[in-house]
């Protein structure tokens, strides 16, 4: 299987994003026209939310290989919203298992006329891979891919600094915890690097830090006083145990108290500092209640920000197809 990251497969000959694999290549404009429609599509909890038809006619697969909440649900409710069809595939349980290879699990709902296919998975390359062989209509959304990317957390996550701090080029993001293992780490990070971010701090212990050249732009600090120091925003991330080999051994307590974010060490931050978690949150270990359900929190904002950004993302692919499709069209007729 390839571990390509898929920064050139995603794009169209004409270079339009035909799928959605990484955050990789996307320019300051790419970027900031997926945020400006997603913010298009926010709305504030009690409000209607937003409905229209770019997906109509369209089925959407969520094939999540991994569990997921947030994610899932908010794949489905976009989609639902955008006017598709839309199937939950339960693979933990089914074909995956029982031996049929991913492909035929694609083809098959191909032959049912399935043609967005959302796809989460434990295993790098699955997403690049999957693209490499669906048919010429269809496209595939990556929902989170092992440690290495989940593109559409690194939007919505984007959007909530933009809508709380304004312009990011003043802004000084902290991410903290385990970054080793984190693909929101790598997404996020690539997000705001490529969209001038004023600074990006990697604030965690030796053993959970990417290497130097991954997220090379970002600054790197082993001491949690010293990199929230001055924050403008504090990203706390949970340790990813399922892809730690030995983690039983991980001394969880002695993790929370050095890297813990707590009301007591936030004040080292900005005093109008956000504080941000992708989920799930291990309460107690990488952050406090007191924390998360703090005035400073901005945790829900980013699950509703999750729906506008998906909606965002697949409404822009799906147009790109259209368009492909039409000037094909044109070409043969
Ligand atoms: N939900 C995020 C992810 O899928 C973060 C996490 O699981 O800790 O990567």
């Amino acid at each position: 299987m390839t571990t390509d990251t898929g920064a050139e497969l995603q794009r169209d000959p004409e270079g339009r994003l035909r799928h959605f694999l990484t955050l990789e290549g996307l320019g300051r404009d790419e970027l900031e026209q997926l945020l400006d429609l997603a913010q298009f599509y926010v709305r504030t909890p009690g409000d209607m939310p937003p409905r229209d038809q770019t997906l109509a006619g369209r089925t959407v697969a969520n094939l999540f290989f991994e569990p997921s909440t947030r994610t899932r649900v908010s794949f489905e409710l976009a989609a639902r919203r955008l006017g598709a069809d839309v199937v939950n595939l339960d693979l933990q349980s089914s074909s995956r298992v029982k031996g049929e290879t991913v492909l035929d699990t694609i083809y098959t709902l191909q032959a049912m006329l399935v043609d967005v296919f959302v796809m989460r998975d434990a295993e790098p390359g699955l997403p690049a891979y999957v693209a490499q062989h669906v048919a010429p209509h269809a496209c595939v959304l990556n929902a989170g891919e092992a440690h290495v990317s989940h593109p559409t957390q690194g939007l919505l996550d984007t959007l909530t600094i933009r809508q709380r701090k304004g312009d990011l080029r003043t802004t000084s993001v902290a991410i903290v915890g385990d970054i080793l293992h984190s693909r929101v780490a790598r997404s996020t990070g690539t997000a705001l690097l490529a969209l001038g971010v004023g600074e990006l701090r990697l604030v965690s212990p030796a053993s959970l830090m990417p290497e130097a050249g991954e997220l090379a732009d970002a600054s790197r600090y082993h001491s949690l006083a010293d990199g929230i120091r001055g924050a403008d925003v504090v990203m706390a991330l949970r340790i990813q145990h399922e892809r730690i080999p030995d983690s039983a051994s991980l001394d969880i307590d002695a993790f929370n108290r050095e890297w813990g974010i707590t009301a007591e060490n936030l004040r080292y931050a900005k005093p109008d500092a956000i504080v941000m978690h992708p989920g799930p949150m291990n309460r107690g270990v990488e952050i406090t209640n007191e924390v998360a359900d703090g005035p400073q929190s901005v945790i829900r904002q980013q699950v509703s920000n999750g729906v506008a950004v998906r909606m965002a993302v697949l409404a822009t692919i799906v147009r790109n197809v259209q368009a492909r499709n039409v000037e094909a069209g044109r070409r043969a007729g």
